[in-house]
């Protein structure tokens, strides 16, 4: 199995039309209106925000949703089924990302949840809160925790990966010399903004000669690539369902198990204690201890699935397929004129499918606008939930971002570098204007789904629907 540690280069790649994708997801071929009254499929070019789900995940929630009952206390027969589903999913999901044998996986709503969670969960020291060091370059999930519950140090990433991880060194090292050296080192293991990473063996180095642990948001990493808790070293790692091609509301955090049986209980509440007195509380350890309240438990059975199914996919066809989209999305959109690549760490071991971008003369929210009404392409605009790194950057009126997954057709990569070239050269067809803080196409004729929203959709979706529905690619 090719590791993060051993990634290859990213290949230089000319067209990708033919690449078809890795493994099937649901709403692939949506329809999607265009202002000139066309319909085109869905592009979804935004699988960094939330990924479509895996066909195999909504066959298995499917499957589970008969079994569905309440779990843990109930003595029923299917209470007995839906608590062996929770337990038998936290177990694979926890195996997906090489859980050691003591470590825990605590089954939570999200990358933010998992990583909140565990800020209560650092050890203060001498009777003030722990410290946590931490890079400037990360999602605010990773960096709002710490600076709200433990003793947090944001440092400036530098311009280089090796330029960083020797500030990393030096920081931690420091910290060590002063007597209060830091207890966690809270990085990111794939950038939400430029896909990059850092090498995850000398973090880990740098922060175990430190005495400090590590925990990896895996948020934009785990779906992408094979991580091992075990085989890095890494203490703790967090990552989203909906991320990982499971949208039904849960995430884990899984790691070592010490600082989770003594934390603060993330959630007071039913599940979570032994007993309960008017005076004192007995807290359950182990995941009782952080997951009070009725679970999620088909949250946890979809995870599962996206578990099993990534890890049963080929790690190098996977890998090899978004490598060329990701590749041909950087050739492509830095041959226009005027169009510049936000790059981090040139000298970063691997790349995930993320790629963010401006278009000079346009803003960022008005390329998103353009490439959805004229081109049924579904991208992100914005800061990303990453300002201070935006900032540093020099993108402080954002930028537009396209990531790609394993669902990903080479034909939506190559249908957005041609909008961004025709954008360039022709200008936009429809007109834009910024209503309440959103840039929006002038009187919109695109149909706007009624009701519960689906009523129009499934009208004129797939085959017998909508005769106006043409899939045609423009
Ligand atoms: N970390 C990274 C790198 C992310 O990209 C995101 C979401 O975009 C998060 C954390 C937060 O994830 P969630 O919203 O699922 O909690």
């Amino acid at each position: 199995m090719t590791t993060i540690a051993e990634s290859p280069a990213c290949p230089s790649v000319d067209r990708v039309d033919a690449l078809t994708p890795v493994l099937p997801v649901l709403g692939h071929d949506t329809p999607a209106p265009l202002v000139d009254g066309r319909r085109v499929p869905y592009a979804n070019l935004d699988v960094a925000a939330s990924a479509p789900a895996l066909q195999a995940v909504g066959d298995r929630v499917t499957a589970a949703l008969p079994l569905y009952a309440s779990v843990h206390r109930g003595a029923g027969y299917l209470s007995q089924v839906s608590t062996t589903l929770y337990e038998s999913a936290r177990a694979t999901i926890g195996e997906f990302v090489g859980a050691r044998p003591d470590d825990l996986t605590l089954l939570v709503r999200n990358t933010t949840d998992a990583l909140n969670l565990l800020a209560g969960c650092v050890p203060a020291a001498d009777g003030t809160p722990g410290r946590v060091l931490v890079l400037d370059v990360e999602h605010h999930a990773n960096l709002l925790p710490w600076q709200r519950a433990t003793d947090a140090t944001v440092l400036t990433g530098r311009g280089t990966v090796a330029a960083t991880l020797e500030a990393v060194r030096a920081e931690l090292a420091a910290g060590a010399a002063a007597g209060r050296g830091y207890a966690l080192l809270a990085v990111t293991g794939a950038s939400n903004v430029t896909g990059e990473t850092l090498p995850v063996a000398d973090v880990v180095a740098a922060a175990h000669g430190a005495g400090a642990r590590v925990v990896l948001d895996g948020a934009q990493l785990v779906p992408h690539r094979r991580f091992s808790l075990a085989q890095t070293g890494v203490d703790y790692v967090a990552f989203s369902g909906h991320k990982a091609y499971a949208p039904f509301g849960a995430g884990a955090l899984v790691g070592r198990r010490d600082w989770l049986d003594a934390g603060t209980p993330y959630l007071a509440g039913g599940g979570a204690v032994r007993s309960v007195r008017v005076d004192g509380t007995d807290w359950h350890d182990g995941p009782a201890r952080h997951e009070a309240g009725s679970p999620n438990v088909l949250g946890a059975v979809a995870l599962a699935a996206a578990c099993e199914t990534l890890a049963a996919v080929d790690t190098v066809a996977l890998r090899e397929h978004e490598d060329a989209l990701r590749a041909r999305l950087v050739d492509g959109l830095e041959a226009i004129d005027g169009v510049e690549v936000v790059r981090l760490w040139p000298d970063a071991p691997d790349t995930v499918g993320v790629v963010t971008f401006t278009v000079s003369g346009y803003e960022p929210g008005q390329v998103a606008a353009y490439l959805s009404a004229e081109h049924g392409i579904g991208v992100r605009d914005g800061r990303f939930c990453a300002h201070p790194l935006l900032t540093r950057l020099g993108y402080r009126a954002g930028a537009v971002r396209a990531s790609v997954g394993a669902g990903t057709a080479g034909e939506e990569v190559e249908r957005l570098v041609a909008a961004v070239a025709a954008l360039v050269a022709d200008g936009p067809r429809a007109d834009y204007a910024v209503v309440d803080g959103l840039w929006v196409v002038v009187d919109d004729p695109r149909p706007v789904p009624e009701g519960s929203g689906l009523d129009g959709l499934l009208a004129t979706a797939g085959p017998g629907g909508d005769e106006a529905f043409a899939c045609v690619p423009d």
